[in-house]
């Protein structure tokens, strides 16, 4: 470490991002990439994209983008925030909505490890609610911590456990005195999201992603719907680090993608039906699997531990993601692969189990 470190630099903890290994070719099921291309419409925009407009820096307002990110979500483009992948917009939200030293942001002790990251970086106290025994969330119990506002991932991860709006909405309205952020990563896979509850809830803050419902996580784009004064806390948060978070090209592959409901509707069923042919397949096999309304499974071997799982799969070139940490240990997160990986991953388990 170097003496040049600040000290803030000095002593956090950073999030580390599941493998992405070069030595060899795995069926790569470990950090929740959709395993279907991007629509051709998004394929188009970036063949069609004109070089030479690269010199100029992107559109500042992003407006094409916003605008067709807001006709999907039905709401005003005013209303549409766009940031660096989905993580970068989280990054904004702790020091756009949590004070340095103040009464801290809420959250679940099993859910992305990233929060408590930001809090650490941010020096925003933590409060940590360990999820029920089955690994629901009691979001009675999380509203009852005295914290400036709370993180909610629907569905979660790594459980895939997802809320219905029946039980998001109370919960929102009756902190309206509070920031709610809800990390909505894997809501296509759910098909129930807040979005719509922004208009009348000016506490709630709804994050979304291209990377894992469109396709695009090598594109690197994210967006929030809020309240416009919310987005505007966001924008000042942005303009603080970097006025151009969201490049050129990645601007209008992204606003093609997002217009191409049909093509993602289907995709998204696919995954949805492999799913639960993964869920019942692994459970034959042994496996006690959470229920998932996300593009993964988080499941647990009746005789295997988490770690024997992770390292036989691995040796047989199917990579999952297994976390070395306290209640979860024995689980492993498979991210749902098309049909041949699946098959692939099922095959791989069927011999390490035999031995
Ligand atoms: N939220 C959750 C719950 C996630 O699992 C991820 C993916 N690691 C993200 C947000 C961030 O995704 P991205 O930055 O690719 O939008």
């Amino acid at each position: 470490m170097s003496a040049f470190y600040s000290k803030r630099i000095a002593s956090i903890l950073p999030y580390v991002a599941g493998e992405q290994p070069k030595d060899r070719k795995y069926v790569k099921l470990n950090t929740n990439e959709n395993p279907y291309p991007p629509s051709p419409k998004a394929e188009a925009a970036l063949h069609g994209f004109d070089a030479a407009s690269l010199k100029l820096y992107p559109p500042l307002e992003m407006r094409g983008l916003r605008e067709a990110i807001a006709r999907a979500e039905g709401v005003a483009p005013e209303n549409v925030f766009c940031g660096n992948g989905s993580d970068e917009i989280l990054a904004f939200c702790f020091p756009a909505f949590f004070d340095e030293g103040g009464a801290g942001a809420a959250f679940a002790d099993v859910t992305y490890s990233f929060y408590p990251v930001f809090c650490n970086f941010f020096g925003i106290p933590a409060h940590i609610l360990p999820l029920n025994e089955d690994f629901t969330l009691d979001l009675g119990a999380l509203s009852a911590l005295p914290a400036q506002g709370m993180v909610v991932a629907n569905p979660n991860a790594p459980t895939g456990i997802g809320i219905p709006l029946s039980a998001i909405e109370p919960f929102v309205r009756e902190n309206a005195g509070r920031i709610v952020i809800l990390d909505e990563a894997y809501m296509p896979f759910f098909g129930q999201s807040a979005v719509p509850l922004t208009k009348t809830c000016k506490n709630l803050v709804v994050v979304k992603t291209f990377s894992k419902g469109y396709a695009l996580a090598g594109m690197r784009c994210g967006y929030a719907i809020a309240d416009r004064e919310l987005i505007a806390g966001l924008e000042r948060c942005r303009d603080s680090f970097n006025s151009y978070p969201v490049d050129s090209v990645c601007q209008a592959v992204c606003a093609a993608a997002i217009g191409d409901a049909d093509y993602y509707r289907e995709r998204t069923a696919q995954v949805i039906s492999e799913r639960e042919r993964l869920t019942e397949q692994l459970q034959k096999r042994g496996f006690f699997v959470l229920p998932s309304a996300a593009n993964f499974v988080f499941a647990r071997h009746a005789a295997r531990g988490g770690r024997e799982v992770y390292e036989g799969l691995r040796a047989r070139g199917v990579l999952v993601r297994h976390f070395g940490v306290e209640r979860i240990r024995e689980f492993c997160r498979i991210t749902v692969g098309t049909a041949a990986e699946n098959d692939a991953l099922l095959s791989a388990l069927d011999d390490l189990l035999s031995r």
